[in-house]
């Protein structure tokens, strides 16, 4: 038996068509149209890469993008009067600053100087404690992304057994939480975890997010499991003629898992198109709570 292939790409894109949707509702019912500010500090081609491709997928689902691009000398207090503005400014729902900052600025002081309703990173410290003690927040994309796919393949996950391997406050502590809150026993595995391959062979659902390619086992997991890949690496393959191109890999070992598990994201086109995604999805959410209308269950928690 070979596992179900989870296509996040094709998942993602029925994500953003149901924000799409979304959009031309709120404008034509209230007139109103989301806005998503995306802010950029400094030159990292990886981050120059990522901020167009949000602006470009923002437009393309019917909102308002507004991008600011910051030189990488910007002072700590512009970037701060910056964010000040766009918290005042109503046809912003949604503030991203793309991380890493220059090392000269306080990312956690950034980050918390977002309105926390505006904050569809979901990375501010009162999200985080909203998320903990299961009120309503903003939920960082990637473990949103992992959940929304999760729900998708089963349904109900009440009493399932999940393992989230990797604990970062970016992936793998906000995964457990949602995962906890959807009633699911969840077991957090790190590097400090003892016998891995027996805490996951437990696991009904596992979730890797590690960073380190092809780590996890095939015959690690537990017949039929479902397996959501986060890990992005990059490794050196050897073509025949002796050459090297790179490719990419997750944390999981594709091959042998795929024998064993029921379902399992492959990397790439798992999870990574559903962090855009999700992005999208939370400006709704949080367009829609600022407008005190009822966000659309199915985009978010
Ligand atoms: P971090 O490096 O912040 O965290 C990695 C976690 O893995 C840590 O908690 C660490 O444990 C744990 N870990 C490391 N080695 C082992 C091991 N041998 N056994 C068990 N656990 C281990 O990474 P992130 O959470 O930021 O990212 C994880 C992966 O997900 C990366 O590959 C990243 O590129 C990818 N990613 C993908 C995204 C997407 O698809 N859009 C978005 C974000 C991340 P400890 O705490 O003990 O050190």
């Amino acid at each position: 038996m070979t596992a179900t292939r989870l296509d996040g790409k094709l998942f993602a894109g029925r994500v953003r068509e149901r924000v799409a949707d979304e959009v031309t509702k709120l404008k034509s019912e209230q007139g109103i149209t989301p806005g998503l500010a995306v802010v950029l500090v400094g030159e990292d081609p990886a981050s120059q890469v990522y901020v167009r491709s949000k602006g470009k997928q923002t437009i393309e689902a019917g909102m308002n993008s507004y991008e600011h691009k910051l030189d990488e000398q910007t002072s700590e207090a512009d970037l701060l009067s910056l964010i000040d503005r766009l918290n005042n400014d109503a046809a912003v729902h949604g503030i991203l600053v793309q991380l890493p900052l220059p090392k000269h600025m306080n990312e956690t002081a950034v980050i918390n100087a977002i309105a926390p309703a505006k904050d569809v990173d979901g990375f501010h410290i009162s999200n985080v404690g909203r998320l903990n003690t299961s009120q309503k927040s903003m939920v960082p994309c990637t473990p949103l992304g992992c959940l929304l796919m999760l729900r998708d393949h089963h349904g109900d996950l009440s009493g399932l057994n999940a393992v989230v391997i990797g604990r970062s406050n970016i992936v793998g502590k906000p995964m457990a939480q949602l995962l906890l809150n959807e009633s699911c026993t969840v077991t957090i595995a790190h590097s400090r975890t003892k016998d891995l391959p027996d805490v996951i062979g437990r696991a009904d659902i596992v979730v890797a997010a590690v960073g380190r390619p092809e780590m996890i086992q095939g015959d690690w997991l537990k017949k039929g499991a479902t397996v959501i890949d986060v890990g992005i690496n990059r490794i050196e393959v050897q073509n025949a003629d002796g050459t090297v191109k790179n490719r990419l890999v997750g944390d999981v070992d594709y091959a042998s898992a795929e024998k064993i598990a029921g379902a399992i994201t492959p990397v790439p086109g798992g999870v990574g198109p559903m962090t855009i995604a999700c992005l999208l999805a939370n400006t709704i959410t949080a367009c829609c709570r600022a407008n005190g209308i009822e966000p659309p269950k199915d985009l978010g928690v």
